[in-house]
């Protein structure tokens, strides 16, 4: 591959052409704030908290999907950058619950991290809010609209495998918010429990429901395991307390591969000793199941039995 020749915050770095900025300053150890970009997933310049300065541009730039250039000149931080950045969490925090002293997602959370970061505080604006709506249908993900920021990211991994486009963005404007399928309850739609969103949501918007209440990421010690059910091996994390694992989640999909349903209640009875009754979906919505037929395994067992 090519490379190309270029200056972020006055150092040279030389980078294969098909870069952007974004990624071209994290080879520096450079991490320009992000929402809505993930290096897995299709670049949209959504969230426009990544901008940064090149020299002769008129604008700012979004460096999540500007490519490098020879000779390129970037400033990823300065006064104007951190002024663009603080009226971005304004916004995104005016609409948004002032929930972080209860929410699961505090300790890992984007939003927090960068408001901390930038010192921008809950409801700087006065004007109208959006109500998001809670919903718990689904037994394995609990989605509380009011804390979404709509990056889209859950949007764009649920649409990577072809068959499922269960989420996409519903209404307009200051009324737009994530639907599954015909705005359905998510235990109603096509969803099929395989939590890729959950693992990229940046916020506390989409949760895995069995972990709530259980531990905090901050205060778990946590385990990387890789899912043996078939050969792309997912990545998975424990989350441990006292020694003892409390839960389970999906990190990221193996190469190739999404995340499935049957591998990730797989990594959970393989390494959570309490882990929960599983539920399958059937006409009449999720029921309560065994891990046998929740595996997929009920016929083989008692095959094997006779
Ligand atoms: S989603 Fe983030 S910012 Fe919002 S309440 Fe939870 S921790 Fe706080
Ligand atoms: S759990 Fe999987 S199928 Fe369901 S909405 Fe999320 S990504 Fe799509
Ligand atoms: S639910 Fe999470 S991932 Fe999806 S758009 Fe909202 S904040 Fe982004």
């Amino acid at each position: 591959m090519k490379k190309v020749n270029l200056t972020i915050n006055g150092e040279k770095i030389q980078v294969p052409e098909n870069y952007t900025i974004i990624e071209a300053a994290k080879e520096m150890g450079i991490n320009i704030p992000a929402l809505c970009y993930d290096p897995d997933l299709d670049k949209v310049g959504a969230c426009r908290i990544c901008v940064v300065k090149v020299e002769g541009a008129r604008n700012l730039v979004a460096s999540c999907t500007t490519p490098v250039a020879e000779g390129m000149v970037v400033t990823t931080e300065d006064e104007d950058l951190v002024e663009t950045r603080r009226e971005i969490l304004r916004l995104l925090l005016d609409n948004h619950p002032n929930d972080c002293l209860s929410c699961e997602k505090a300790g890992e959370c984007k939003l927090q991290e960068y408001a901390y970061k930038y010192d921008v505080k809950f409801m700087e604006h006065d004007g109208a809010r959006r109500n998001g709506k809670i919903d718990t249908s689904n037994p394995y993900i609990y989605r509380d609209d009011s804390k979404c920021i709509l990056c889209g990211k859950c949007v764009r991994t649920c649409g990577e495998v072809a068959e499922r486009r269960v989420l996409s963005f519903g209404e307009r404007g200051f009324n737009t918010h994530i639907v599954a399928d015909y705005d359905n309850a998510l235990a109603e739609s096509s969803c099929v429990s395989c939590a890729r969103c959950v693992t990229v949501c940046p916020v506390g918007a989409l949760m895995d429901k069995r972990a709530i209440g259980k531990v905090r990421s901050w205060e778990a010690e946590k385990q990387e395991v890789k899912c043996t059910v078939c050969e792309y091996g997912c990545d998975f994390e424990l989350l441990k307390k006292n020694n003892k694992v409390i839960s389970v989640r999906a990190k990221k999909p193996g190469e190739g591969r999404p995340l499935c349903l049957k591998g990730r209640i797989a990594v959970d009875l393989m390494y959570n000793e309490e882990a929960e009754i599983p539920f399958v979906k059937k006409d009449d919505g999720f029921v309560e199941s065994t891990w046998e037929e929740a595996l997929g395994l009920d016929k083989i067992i008692s095959k094997l039995q006779k």
